[in-house]
């Protein structure tokens, strides 16, 4: 019988909920590149409700105890004695999200002697270390695609807030104020502004795409060119590199993973290239840009906002320089894990978790780690030797 290991983020301060703002979220079969959303063989929770924080238990309880199985929930990841520290040496199966990742250090990793498989509830491992997963033969999986839309949907809203100056307008207004041209003096209109994405896959595409009936000039970056026709039906530039791009951008978008390549890529030289007062949004992971040099260029003016809701770490310290930055419109790390999106990756873990427990293949699409290799999208995206984030 297997012992999972379920490290998710803590309940609502108030209380989990009971009832919910809506009756329902629409279900999604297919995403936009044709691939099946999730297909587990059966479902313990409503689609809606809240199941990526401790109460919810991404509805595997019922699931997993009835089959014999042991599982273990906690938020409690960090520092000498964790919950997550003390129930990893016996466990056979981690799961944890990006929002709130479990580290699956290179010590913690050796340290889980029946480990055998690290699933992300979402998508992007790069808080496992995966040559210590492939050097222990621990398969790694991420529920691909299930919260790309997510993503490009607060990225979309990311940038409408900071080019409206949505936020500090909104606050006037809850403040009783009305003066108008307060709200107003950083306020532009997005229409013919040039908008790029360094990285153009799931989530780099669906942001062109949603942006293309705003009437802006839209720009490219990534390792491999889109399809003739793509770029002609949406308009798009391309540009051989990130440097090439960002002087020609009001607004730029960072949907690359990290690694090597990207890793530090907008530092001080990067952002001093941008046009004074762009705008930068990064929803990627928070080492692809330079915290200081970020906080700088909206001080200096170089930037006119910055917005996007990954840090390091996770969760942010209290004293990050980044909450009290001039002109952001950050939030936590949020964007994947709408109720909407929850449903899908609560039902791809399980997914995962019945092929594995039954001893059958894991949709290639999820797989990252396997038999002791990339594989699967990891030998696609990953590059071993990654910093985690
Ligand atoms: P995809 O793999 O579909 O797309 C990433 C794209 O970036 C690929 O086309 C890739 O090219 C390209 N790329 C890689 N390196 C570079 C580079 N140096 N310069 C330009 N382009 C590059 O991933 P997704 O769109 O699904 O996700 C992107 C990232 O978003 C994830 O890696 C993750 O870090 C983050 N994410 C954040 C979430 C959140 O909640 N904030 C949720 C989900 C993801 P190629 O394929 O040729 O390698």
């Amino acid at each position: 019988m297997a012992k999972v290991l379920c490290v998710l983020y803590d309940d609502p301060t108030g209380g989990f909920p009971t009832t919910y703002a809506r009756d329902d979220v629409p279900h999604i079969d297919r995403y936009p590149d044709g691939q099946s959303a999730p297909t587990p063989l059966g479902a313990d929770f409503t689609p809606g409700h809240l199941l990526g924080s401790v109460s919810g238990e991404l509805g595997l309880r019922a699931f997993l105890e009835s089959r014999g199985h042991t599982l273990v929930v906690t938020s409690d990841k960090e520092g000498d004695g964790s919950v997550f520290d003390r129930e990893l040496p016996d466990s056979d199966v981690v799961i944890s999200q990006p929002f709130w990742p479990a580290y699956l250090t290179a010590e913690r990793i050796a340290a889980a002697r029946n480990l055998k498989l690290a699933i992300t509830a979402g998508i992007g491992s790069d808080h496992v270390d995966l040559d210590a997963a492939i050097a222990h033969d621990v398969a790694v999986a991420e529920v691909t695609f299930s919260n790309s839309i997510s993503v490009a949907e607060h990225v979309v809203m990311s940038i409408l807030a900071l080019v409206r100056n949505y936020l500090p307008s909104h606050r006037i207004a809850r403040e009783g104020g009305w003066n108008i041209a307060d709200c107003v003096e950083r306020s532009y209109d997005l229409e013919g502004m040039h908008v790029g994405t360094v990285g153009a896959g799931r989530i780099g595409q669906a942001v062109l795409r949603r942006l293309a009936p705003f009437d802006v000039k839209l720009h490219y970056t990534d390792r491999h060119r889109l399809p003739a026709d793509i770029e002609t039906q949406l308009g798009l530039v391309f540009h051989e590199s990130a440097a090439d791009m960002v002087p020609h951008c009001d607004v730029v978008t960072v949907n690359a993973p990290l690694h090597p390549e990207t890793e530090g890529l907008f530092d001080a030289d990067l952002l001093s290239t941008m046009k004074r007062g762009a705008y930068l949004i990064n929803t990627a992971r928070a080492r692809i840009v330079d915290r200081d040099a970020v906080r700088q260029a909206l001080e200096s003016g170089r930037l006119a906002g910055y917005a996007g809701d990954v840090w390091y770490p996770q969760p942010a310290p209290a004293d990050h320089p980044w909450r009290t930055m001039p002109h952001h419109g950050m939030t936590p790390h949020i964007s994947g894990s709408t109720l909407s999106a929850q449903a899908r990756y609560a039902a791809g873990t399980r997914e995962i978790l019945e092929a594995w427990l039954d001893g059958k293949p894991i949709r290639d699409e999820y797989l990252i780690v396997s038999g002791g290799a990339l594989a699967g999208a990891g030998a696609h995206s990953y590059a071993v030797n990654e910093k985690t984030d």
